[in-house]
C-alpha cells in the first residue's frame, strides 16, 4: 500500500462537477482579476474567519509582505518571529529591509515561546509575527498582553491555521492582521498559488486593498509603492466550491489525530516518539501531524520511505541558519530549541481522506521500526 503524505485526488475528483462548472462561470464572465468572485470568496472568508475583511492576494508569502507594508514596517525596524517556520515568515521582514528579531520556540508545540519575547523587544520593535504551526494557535492571550503593554501590532501568520481558534478566537481575529495561504497542501488549497490577509480595522483593510494593486485607491493615482498581488478568479471560483466542506475535512483530520493518539499510546510508543499535544481551548486545525523523534528520526523517515509511506520535515533548518540570513550574526546553539526540533521532527499523512487501514499501516511500521 502507497499512502502519500497528501493525496488530493479523492477530495478532487468528488468536487470535479462543481468545479468545472464554477471555472466555466469565470470564463463566461472574464472575471479573470480579483472580479465578483473573488469578491463573494472573501465575504464568506471574513465570516469564517470572524474578521471585519478578508482581502485576497497573490500568496500567502505576498499576504505577510502585505501585512508588514501596511504596518510601516522598513529599514531600521526590527519584527519579532520565530525561526521554526516555513521561509516566508522572515523573508517578509527582511525584503522590507527590516531586520527579524529571533525568539526560540516551546519545545511541545513549536510555537514561539511567549516568555521569551519581552526580553526581545526594543524602541524599534515594529511588530510581533507568531506562526500558528502546524494549524495550532500559539497561546494569543499572553502574547496580546505583552503586545498592548508595549502598543506593537501583531500580524498573524496563519498559513497553517485557517479555522484554527484560541480560547474561542478564530486565528487571524486576534492579531493587527492575519496572514493565510491557499497553497495546495494547506487545510483550503487552491489550485495554484493564492493568499488573503484578514483585519477588523478600517484604515488598514483600506490600505491592504491599495497595497494588493500597485498602491492605488484610484486607478492610475498611486498613494503608496505597492505591489501587483491579486488573487485570480478562478481560485475565488474553485475555492468558493472548496469552502463550504473545510470544517468537515478539518473534523476528518482532527479524528486522524485522535486515532494515532490511541494507537501510539496504546502500542507503547509514546517513550520513542513524542506525539503533537494540543495546549488547552485551542482548535488545532492539524495541517500536519508532527511527531518528533528524539533518537534516530532519519533512519525512521528511512525505513516508512521503505514502506511506500510519505513523510516531510518541517524544517530541516531553522531559519536564523539559513545561508541567505547569514549576515544576521546568528550562531549553531543560539536557539537551541528550535535547532533540536529541526533535528527531530517528522510529519507523518493525516490528510482528510486517510483511512483507519492507512493509518494502521503506518503506526504497524513504526512500531516495526522500533521493535515493539
Ligand atoms: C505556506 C506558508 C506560507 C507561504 O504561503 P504561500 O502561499 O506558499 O506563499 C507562509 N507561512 C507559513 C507558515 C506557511 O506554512
Amino acid at each position: 500500500m502507497n499512502i502519500p503524505l497528501l493525496d488530493l485526488k479523492e477530495q478532487n475528483d468528488a468536487l470535479r462537477p462543481e468545479i468545472e462548472s464554477a471555472l466555466g462561470r469565470v470564463l463566461d464572465t472574464n472575471g479573470f482579476i480579483l472580479g465578483k468572485e473573488v469578491a463573494e470568496l472573501e465575504a464568506e472568508l471574513a465570516a469564517y474567519c470572524s474578521t471585519k475583511y478578508a482581502i485576497g492576494c497573490a500568496s500567502g508569502s505576498d499576504a505577510i509582505v502585505l501585512a508588514l507594508m501596511a504596518l510601516d514596517v522598513g529599514p531600521g525596524d526590527e519584527v519579532i518571529t520565530t525561526p521554526y517556520s516555513f521561509f516566508a515568515t522572515v523573508s517578509a521582514i527582511t525584503r522590507l529591509g527590516a531586520v527579524p528579531a529571533f525568539v526560540d520556540i516551546e519545545d511541545d508545540t513549536y510555537n514561539l515561546d511567549v516568555a521569551k519575547i519581552e526580553a526581545k523587544i526594543t524602541p524599534r520593535t515594529k511588530a510581533i509575527e507568531p506562526v500558528h504551526l502546524f494549524g495550532q494557535c500559539i497561546d494569543m492571550t499572553a502574547l496580546g498582553t505583552i503586545a498592548t503593554e508595549y502598543a506593537i501590532p501583531i500580524v498573524e501568520d496563519a498559513a497553517q491555521a485557517i479555522g484554527a481558534e484560541d480560547q474561542g478566537k478564530r486565528a487571524g481575529s486576534m492579531g493587527a492582521i492575519g496572514c493565510f495561504s491557499f497553497y495546495p497542501s494547506k487545510n483550503l488549497g487552491g489550485m495554484g498559488d493564492g493568499g488573503f490577509v484578514t483585519t477588523n480595522d478600517d484604515a488598514l483593510a483600506k490600505k491592504l486593498m491599495a497595497l494588493r494593486v500597485h498602491g492605488s485607491e484610484e486607478r492610475y493615482y498611486h498613494k503608496y509603492v505597492g505591489l501587483n498581488s491579486r488573487l485570480d478568479g478562478f481560485q475565488g471560483a474553485v475555492l468558493r466550491v472548496k469552502l463550504p466542506h473545510l470544517d468537515r475535512w478539518t473534523q476528518r483530520r482532527q479524528a486522524n489525530a485522535a486515532r494515532y493518539r490511541k494507537a501510539f499510546t496504546d502500542r507503547g510508543l509514546c517513550e520513542q516518539i513524542k506525539i503533537p499535544i494540543e495546549r488547552d481551548g485551542v482548535r488545532h486545525i492539524y495541517n500536519q501531524y508532527v511527531i518528533a523523534v528524539p533518537d534516530g528520526r532519519d533512519q525512521l523517515r528511512e525505513f516508512l520511505t521503505g514502506r511506500g509511506i510519505g513523510t516531510d520535515i518541517y524544517y530541516p533548518v531553522p531559519l536564523h541558519l539559513q545561508e541567505c540570513f547569514a549576515y544576521l550574526g546568528y550562531r549553531a546553539g543560539d536557539l537551541p530549541v528550535a535547532e533540536k526540533a529541526s533535528r527531530e521532527t517528522l510529519a507523518l499523512p493525516v490528510f482528510p481522506e486517510m483511512t483507519a487501514d492507512q493509518q494502521d499501516v503506518v503506526v504497524d511500521a513504526v512500531a516495526d521500526f522500533f521493535g515493539s
